[in-house]
């Protein structure tokens, strides 16, 4: 069977979520969203999502440790079994070898890093467009996106290199339609 444990990665605003729910339905394979994941606990204000939100505002990260944890308790569920998609985790290199440690516990390995590519001029458009859409606080504020750019170039692209030498990242145009880069997604499935 091809490999189904993915990796979606990207700045802010590529598209992750948008392709992810589809490339879900593809491959029949949860989707697991720290973003959401974070969202969810912000909405029901646990614990978490109390400590969550004074990151997520400012457009920086959720510390590791919390964020490792989150992640661990995920991953021990059943469903992953057969696959799963990882969506904006890991965004830090420390976040990237504790996912390492995780799947070698599990017995796993990741088989596709999915690196989908926009310019900063694209990711400010798109963020600034989704805010009026969707409502996210983090989108609307200019200097929000601006610090969640800053922190994708510091903290999150390193993880390509990373993974680079392992040979399993893909990488994706992320302009055009939806469905343009969901078939270029596909590709990376193909056969
Ligand atoms: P996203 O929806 O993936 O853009 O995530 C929204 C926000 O949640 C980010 O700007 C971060 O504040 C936080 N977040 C999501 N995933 C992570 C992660 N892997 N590590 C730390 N913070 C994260």
């Amino acid at each position: 069977m091809p490999g189904k444990n993915v990796l979606l990665f990207g700045p802010p605003g590529a598209g992750k979520g948008t392709q992810a729910a589809k490339l879900r339905d593809l491959l029949a394979v949860p989707h697991i969203s720290t973003g959401d994941m974070f969202r969810y606990h912000i909405k029901n204000n646990t614990e978490l999502g109390l400590t969550a939100r004074s990151y997520t505002d400012k457009g920086k990260l959720v510390p590791d440790d919390v964020t490792i944890a989150m992640v661990k308790d995920r991953l021990t569920r059943a469903d992953v079994k057969n696959g799963f998609l990882l969506d904006g985790f890991p965004r830090s290199l420390p976040q990237a070898e504790a996912l390492d440690r995780m799947l070698s516990a599990l017995g796993i390995g990741l088989d596709h890093v999915v690196n989908i590519a926009i310019t900063d001029e694209e990711i400010t458009k798109r963020l600034l467009k989704r805010a009026t859409i969707e409502g996210r606080a983090d989108d609307a504020d200019a200097q929000v996106i601006l610090n969640r750019i800053a922190t994708y170039k510091s903290q999150s692209e390193p993880c390509l290199a990373y993974y680079r030498p392992k040979g399993i990242v893909r990488d994706i145009v992320g302009t055009g339609t939806i469905e343009e880069v969901f078939e270029r997604v596909m590709k990376v499935f193909a056969g």
